[in-house]
């Protein structure tokens, strides 16, 4: 990016300083060195993985938007791209890595079983969508995306965090809460925020007629 593309609107730069000073906004130094700095997780779940990986090869390179260091630790990255089937056996794991994260930090849902389960939406051992346990900022459609669409998700996230405003994000709140409950994998995928609920749910009816896992499910979609 050149320096002049950094100026603020409305700000009137003098000829003979053009191209070298620029005056702007915190917001926007802020947004652009984090926009073009992205660390994204090294970390796959089925076949959408592959054509991650190739969207990291030099055919298609993210290291031309600053993302080359895909970082083997939850600690070291920023964006979490879940590329693949989500698994019920997988999702603590999942949570466990989100939270593991530092601020800030966005998830791209990468293909249609991240998204909402793909072809295996009604499988008994699948989530419909990680966005069930995680917030996701960007949604890629496909199954499996090209490398070409995962880039272009990967731009308009990048789009999205130049729009953020440091008085408005939600990490610098006092109330802000960071912490997911791990999900816990019992006779059924337990979502520890819908606890009280499949507890009511399981005192005021007969489980042992409907069956515990039934009892989640119907809990799950309320
Ligand atoms: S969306 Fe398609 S390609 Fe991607 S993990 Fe699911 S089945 Fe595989």
């Amino acid at each position: 990016m050149s320096v002049e593309a950094l100026n603020s609107p409305g700000i009137n730069i003098p000829p003979e300083l053009q191209g070298q000073i620029s005056v702007t906004t915190l917001d926007r130094i802020y947004n652009w060195s984090r926009a073009n700095s992205l660390w994204p997780m090294m970390f796959g779940l089925a076949c959408c993985a592959i054509e991650m990986m190739i969207t990291a090869s030099s055919r298609f390179d993210f290291s031309r938007f600053g993302m080359e260091v895909m970082r083997p630790s939850p600690r070291q990255a920023d964006v979490m791209i879940v590329s693949g089937t989500v698994t019920k056996k997988m999702v603590p794991q999942i949570v466990r890595l989100y939270n593991q994260m530092s601020e800030p930090k966005y998830v791209l849902a990468m293909g249609a079983c991240a998204s909402g389960g793909g072809p295996f939406k009604e499988g008994y051992n699948v989530v419909s969508g990680i966005d069930k346990f995680i917030p996701v900022d960007i949604y890629v459609a496909g199954c499996p995306p090209t490398p070409a669409a995962l880039l272009h998700g990967l731009i308009v996230l990048q789009k999205k965090i130049e729009q953020e405003k440091l008085s408005e994000v939600e990490w610098y709140r006092a109330d802000f809460q960071e912490e997911i409950p791990v999900p816990v994998l019992g006779p059924d995928l337990i979502d520890l925020r819908k606890y009280q609920s499949i507890r009511d749910v399981t005192m005021a009816g007969e489980p042992e007629k409907k069956g515990f896992t039934v009892i989640i499910d119907e809990v799950n979609h309320e």
